[in-house]
């Protein structure tokens, strides 16, 4: 049975937004004005590339959601005895309230492990609650934007100690077609791509370019929303001749059929959200004519955040002015934008003419490949050891913290864990060590990477 997680919270702190984004729904499902449909509702998420179950509580409220007596008694009723782990968000805007604190109370007799999440944190709104979240004793909080999809990957962070063990053994989901699944002994079958961009970037005219006269099949396939559409095709590289299959997301067609006029921010981002969800590889469509713009980059940083291979290709390059400072300078800025990964494969391409789009392609089976790679246990320690010994972990107050291995949980995207004692005073810029060395060295440099440290129990 996989991992079960209860989203517990007051009303309209963003149960379902965040549900939603664990299990990949459209954001439409919310509405600002409330009164939406709302049951009990349970759904297959993905955090990472980790499977689990996810229950949403939203809506367990009694028709006066202040009133605790009722919202309690219904909570309790379906009780979070079967959970395997709790998610007790908070408005990190609105801070503490009296009800949430009396949660907080009503929580603490429960018995599941806790996980703290300071939503709507976007910008920095939300410092303040998220300071006075840290005094309701669950430790310290995980600051979410469950709308927007900042902190996702501090959210896995601090629910895979938790979890990871039952989801990454029970990941059986059934579906067999999500990307991110672990299935790692079977053939990688067809790459699944995703073009995302702002709109204009030219996603319609790439995706025509590419599948031109070969367009094999058209539809919408099963186990795809049903405002995706997955076109299968087989493209022959022509460096090698070789002929690999790939399953597009057309994401851009979908997005043509919206009769509703929205604000372009809005629609491109919510575009490449659902797009990672099927996506194991996110190419990033730039125009040259336009350079790299701030929600570009958000795009990039989501794409990251949840485990996906991501790459860039800079698009109309026929019309390219000052092509080689352009490039270089795209270059940089997404060193600089995107820490999550060390040099993000980046190609200048030409939707119109068909220039670079067969080294993209090329590139992206490559990704795919050290996106899904598992390293051989014995150069994963050897490499440990290395780098234990290059710089030994601080001994604060004279107490040497002792790490003592690391293994490799998970693939698609690559997780490893650091079991070790006195963990929590690691310092940041040890990890970030350990992180780099692990990207660097075991070859995982354009790919987003999970390190969690963990005590044994
Ligand atoms: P629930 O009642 O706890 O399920 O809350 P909802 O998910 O329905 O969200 C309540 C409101 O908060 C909606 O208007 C959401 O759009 C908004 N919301 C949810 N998450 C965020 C977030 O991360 N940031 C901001 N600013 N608003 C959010
Ligand atoms: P989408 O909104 O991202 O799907 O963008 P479209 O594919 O509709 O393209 C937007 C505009 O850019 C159209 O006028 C295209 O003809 C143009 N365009 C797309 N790719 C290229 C390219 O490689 N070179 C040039 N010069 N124009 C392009």
């Amino acid at each position: 049975m996989s991992a079960q997680v209860i989203i517990i919270g007051r009303p309209n702190v963003g149960k379902s937004t965040l549900f939603n984004r664990l299990v990949g729904k459209k954001l439409a499902l919310v509405d600002d004005q409330g009164g939406v449909t709302r049951d009990r509702r349970m759904g297959d998420a993905f955090l990472a590339g980790m499977p689990f179950t996810v229950i949403d509580t939203a809506g367990w409220e009694d028709d006066d959601p202040e009133t605790l007596p009722g919202r309690m008694r219904k909570q309790t009723e379906v009780s979070v005895e079967g959970a395997d782990a709790a998610l007790f968000v908070i408005d990190s805007r609105a801070g503490i309230t009296p009800l949430d604190e009396e949660i907080a109370r009503w929580l603490r007799q429960q018995d599941v492990p806790v996980v703290m999440v300071a939503n709507k944190a976007e910008g920095k709104a939300g410092d303040g609650g998220i300071m006075d979240a840290f005094a309701l004793g669950f430790g310290d909080p995980v600051p979410l934007s469950a709308e927007h999809g900042e902190g996702v990957a501090d959210l896995f962070d601090a629910l895979w100690p938790i979890i990871g063990e039952k989801a990454e053994g029970g990941q059986d989901d059934g579906d067999g077609d999500a990307a991110g699944e672990d299935d790692e002994d079977a053939p990688l079958g067809p790459l699944k791509l995703a073009i995302v961009g702002r709109p204009n970037a030219g996603k319609s005219t790439l995706i025509n370019q590419m599948l031109g006269e070969d367009r094999l099949l058209t539809g919408p396939e099963a186990g795809i929303t049903r405002d995706s559409i997955a076109v299968d095709w087989q493209w022959t590289n022509p460096a090698n001749g070789e002929t690999r299959d790939i399953r597009l997301i057309d994401t851009a067609g979908m997005r043509k059929k919206r009769n509703v006029v929205e604000k372009l921010e809005k629609l491109s981002v919510a575009d490449a959200r659902r797009a990672v969800d099927f996506a194991e590889v996110v190419v990033l469509l730039l125009d040259a004519t336009q350079g790299l713009e701030h929600q570009d980059l958000k795009i990039a940083s989501m794409v990251l955040e949840e485990g996906r291979a991501l790459m860039v290709a800079i698009n109309k390059w026929d019309i390219a002015e000052n092509a080689s400072s352009l490039f270089n300078g795209i270059r940089e800025a997404l060193n600089e934008g995107l820490a999550q990964v060390r040099g993000v494969p980046l190609f200048a391409v030409s939707a119109r003419t068909g220039k670079g789009i067969d080294q993209m392609l090329g590139a992206a089976f490559e990704l795919r490949d050290s996106w899904s790679k598992r390293v051989p246990t014995a150069a994963l320690n050897r490499w440990f050891d290395d780098a234990l010994e290059a710089n030994p972990p601080p001994a604060p107050k004279g107490k040497r913290i002792k790490l003592r291995y690391i293994t490799q949980a998970g693939t698609r995207p690559p997780r490893f864990v650091v079991f070790g004692t006195r963990l929590d005073m690691l310092p940041k810029s040890y990890e970030r060590y350990l992180v780099n060395g692990i990207r660097r060295e075991l070859g995982f440099d354009a790919v987003p990477v999970r390190v969690v440290l963990k005590s044994p129990k």
